[in-house]
């Protein structure tokens, strides 16, 4: 597994699309930066790394990404502060969760200098394109999938891993309202809900949609065995605010370990916040509402950092949440962007310097 990666074979662009797109509206991963990281797993081994102008990629028909969907991601940011320097945010998480969510689906291990350098060596590129005004940062979509051919129900032997990035603007507008799901789950004991793998989400797009039908924008997860215990909401781990103690699930076979859930925990723990990772009962935060006690839920993830609820569904009844003033989202996300875009010092050595 030595691939030497100092000689990435880059291919620039002629014309850079750039100017033709307008930063001040920006759909969140719609617009693709001029290149692209690719490298291909062959005979064993990962090859010489590309950096290329965005494409298409052809793959045969009996490409086992479409029939077995051996596919896994990641999702990160690059920031620009106002002097002009590039940060990532706690990148080597995302390197080894790629690893620990490929190793599930049996994808070769991805060799960490080939994820660095490549990621390193395609934001210095596409610098440019990394917007600079608030809340805005360059989305980059890490992943790999299965190029190798063959309709036997067996891994593949050939893969690509390969990185796009998408200049986008803020994730979310507004607040979310969520519906407690007891009847379809996104995860299993035993099974891939820990992994980034792509088919965790097709899986949810459907219960999701019945949400929406309802008036809902997500769905908040609850264990698959008793349905009792709240795991997720949408693809965010979740936080829980009963009086002024911050509650979040702890991670399992079934919940993903979020990079901004454990950048939440210790920020809480930074701000005196006292915070508790165990198991919350959809009862316990039902009768919390009813008492007065809920203050706050929120969703925690990479797009949109920190998502507040607003309220959530739960057997036809619904149930509202206080608009506070002080509240710890607000807190907790100005702690964690301002690291992010070199605002604030960073004593948790979380943010990575790219030049
Ligand atoms: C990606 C993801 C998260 C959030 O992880 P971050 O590392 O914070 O972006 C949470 N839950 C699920 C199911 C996810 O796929």
């Amino acid at each position: 597994m030595d691939t030497n990666v100092t000689n990435i074979i880059v291919e620039k662009v002629k014309n850079s699309r750039i100017n033709q797109v307008d930063f001040s509206d920006l759909p969140f991963g719609k617009v693709h930066t001029d290149h692209m990281f690719v490298c291909d797993y062959k005979n064993g081994a990962w090859e010489t790394p590309k950096i290329v102008p965005y494409q298409g990629i052809t793959l045969d028909p009996a490409a086992k990404i479409f029939h077995y969907g051996q596919s896994v991601f990641e999702g990160m940011k690059a920031y620009k502060d106002e002097a002009g320097d590039i940060f990532l945010f706690r990148p080597e998480e995302n390197q080894k969760r790629l690893n620990i969510s490929s190793k599930r689906i049996s994808i070769p291990e991805l060799p960490k200098e080939i994820f660095m350098e490549g990621l390193k060596t395609l934001l210095q590129i596409e610098k440019d394109w990394i917007p600079t005004s608030v809340g805005s940062s360059l989305y980059i979509r890490p992943f790999i999938f299965a190029s190798g051919t063959g309709l036997h129900a067996s891994p593949a032997n050939e893969y690509k891993f390969v990185i796009v990035c998408a200049p986008s603007g803020p994730y979310f507008s507004g607040k979310l309202k969520v519906l407690i799901e007891e009847k379809y789950s996104r995860a299993a004991n035993g099974g891939v809900g820990y992994a980034k793998a792509g088919g965790n989400y097709a899986g949810q797009f459907y219960p999701t949609q019945l949400a929406i039908e309802q008036g809902y924008q997500q769905v908040v997860w609850t264990d698959d065995n008793t349905h009792e215990y709240i795991e997720e909401a949408g693809a965010m781990n979740i936080f829980v605010r009963i009086n002024d103690t911050l509650l979040t699930s702890p991670v399992s076979d079934r919940i993903l370990d979020g990079v901004t859930r454990k950048s939440v925990i210790d920020i809480a723990k930074a701000e005196g916040i006292a915070i508790e990772i165990r198991k919350i009962r959809v009862e316990e935060v039902v009768n919390a509402s009813k008492n007065g006690s809920l203050k706050e839920m929120f969703g925690a993830g990479t797009a949109a950092v920190i998502s507040p609820i607003s309220g959530f569904g739960h057997r036809g009844e619904h149930y509202e949440l206080p608009e506070l003033e002080d509240n710890f989202a607000d807190r907790i996300k100005k702690r964690i962007t301002d690291i992010q875009y070199n605002k604030a010092e960073d004593p948790f050595g979380w943010r990575y310097q790219v030049v």
